[in-house]
């Protein structure tokens, strides 16, 4: 079908038409902007919907957007276009999404007005450089972090999640087994335009005037800065959340050492026994995976019933309690992969000194009184790359003082107050008092008192 175009003889308005009217599948309303159109405007006709909807006229300017008139145009409103290079450089123009479907053959919904790649940093690095491959995966271009967009459950706007299958540890300020159960979510609804700079009757912030729009630090949320700050609409920061990981996969991980400091640096009264020579080292990540059973509730209890049968047997037989244990423990081993609830402690990267990165070293399980389900909440470690050569990877700890609650970095004041304030409300970790009780964690502090504490300063 050849396009008809026209130039606008008397100035008019326009609107920019609705999601519904150009793809009925998304229901993301575009702002409803009245568009000047003066005189000489060049407007190219579009075919109508192909679902047979009825809709007003639709039509293209010169620099590609659409527009809606409320009828057609008439004779006396436009002229027809004749030259034919203006007609083969308005018809030449494809949109994105129509490139996108004759190149890739893949049809481009946009979820809201503003693309999620514009308007987001990755949370594990920081960056905010994202690449796809044929449009059908993203990563982060430091840290390999992989990134996937979904609809909100019905409001204007976008969800994304963030996978860590292939994470780069060189760049990435958390340093998390690579697996595919857990994940960040974020969210993103009901925003205006964030690139939109102009100080407007909309703009609600203080700190936003005509002089000054305020704009995004980067810092507390998870869009990176120099956004119109009233712009934002409703954002959910990332959530740390899903399964623990369960099967060690040798070929995605190569060896890396933990190693401790030497005893004397840590307060004597939280230390493991079982690490109290000095210098011990681990190998990571295998202490950030759980094993599991994959046996139901009946075999666990039949298992339970056995080691207490063989306990309570008098004959005198040496391998009768040994066995009795390791029915025991076996029993008590999660069947499968432990949940790891939303919002579980994920540690703001401000807190880290320069060269520190973030550690998930393992993680402490709790049997739900309900189901029987077991969770699961991180522990975190400070740690710094001591790394001599290519081959090895070295990690030494640096701190093992991460709130399993809040997520903060807590100093031997920080632990007093919460611990024998009489309010909780009041004081800091206050709230995360309870968590420690449940899964028995105490911070491992460094030095006796306060002094050397790493600081909570929130500037720093
Ligand atoms: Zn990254
Ligand atoms: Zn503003
Ligand atoms: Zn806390």
């Amino acid at each position: 079908m050849s396009s008809v175009a026209y130039v606008v003889q008397p100035p008019m308005t326009a609107k920019c038409p609705t999601r519904w009217d150009i793809h009925a599948r998304c229901a993301v309303r575009m702002p409803d902007e009245e568009i000047d159109l003066p005189v000489g405007t060049w407007l190219l006709t579009l075919p109508p919907a192909e679902n047979g909807r009825s809709a007003p006229p639709h039509y293209r300017l010169a620099d590609g957007r659409v527009i809606c008139l409320d009828d057609s145009l008439t004779a006396d409103q436009a002229t027809v276009l004749t030259d034919p290079q203006a007609l083969v450089a308005l018809t030449a123009y494809q949109p994105l999404e129509q490139a996108v479907l004759e190149e890739w053959g893949l049809w481009t919904e946009q979820i809201d007005p503003s693309a999620p790649f514009r308007l987001i940093r990755c949370p594990l690095c920081g960056g905010t450089a994202f690449t796809t491959v044929a449009f059908s995966e993203i990563w982060c271009d430091g840290c390999h972090a992989q990134f996937n967009v979904r609809y909100t459950a019905g409001d204007p706007g976008f969800v994304v999640d963030c996978t860590m299958r292939y994470l780069q540890y060189q760049d990435t300020h958390y340093l998390i087994p690579r697996n595919e159960g857990l994940l960040l979510t974020m969210v993103f609804k009901n925003g205006g335009d964030p690139f939109d700079m102009n100080h407007t009757s909309q703009c609600h912030r203080q700190d936003c005037s005509e002089e000054q729009t305020a704009l995004t630090d980067g810092q507390d949320s998870p869009l990176r800065a120099g956004l119109h700050a009233c712009g934002l609409g409703e954002v959910y920061s990332w959530s740390f959340y899903g399964h623990v990981p369960t099967v060690y996969q040798y070929e995605r991980h190569e060896y890396h050492e933990l190693l401790w400091p030497e005893v004397g640096c840590f307060d004597k009264h939280h230390i493991d026994p079982e690490h109290s020579r000095g210098g011990h080292t681990e190998a990571w990540p295998g202490t950030a995976f759980v094993s599991v059973t994959g046996f139901t509730r009946e075999d666990s209890q039949n298992m339970e019933s056995a080691a207490a049968m063989l306990q309570g047997d008098n004959s005198k037989n040496p391998s009768r309690d040994t066995l009795a244990t390791v029915l025991q423990t076996l029993a008590a081993r999660p069947s499968q992969a432990p949940y790891v609830n939303a919002r579980s402690s994920w540690p703001h990267r401000k807190y880290l000194a320069e060269g520190e990165k973030y550690l998930l070293h393992r993680w402490l399980l709790q049997r739900e009184k309900v189901d029987g389900y077991i969770t699961a909440v991180p522990v975190w470690l400070v740690v710094v790359d001591t790394t001599e050569d290519r081959h090895s990877h070295k990690w030494q700890v640096v701190g093992d003082n991460i709130c399993i609650g809040c997520g903060k970095p807590m100093t031997s004041a920080d632990l007093d107050m919460a611990v024998n304030r009489f309010r909780p409300w009041d004081t800091p970790h206050g709230h995360c008092r309870k968590m420690w009780q449940q899964y028995g964690w105490r911070p491992t502090l460094f030095g006796a008192g306060t002094d050397g504490a790493p600081s909570t300063d929130e500037g720093r």
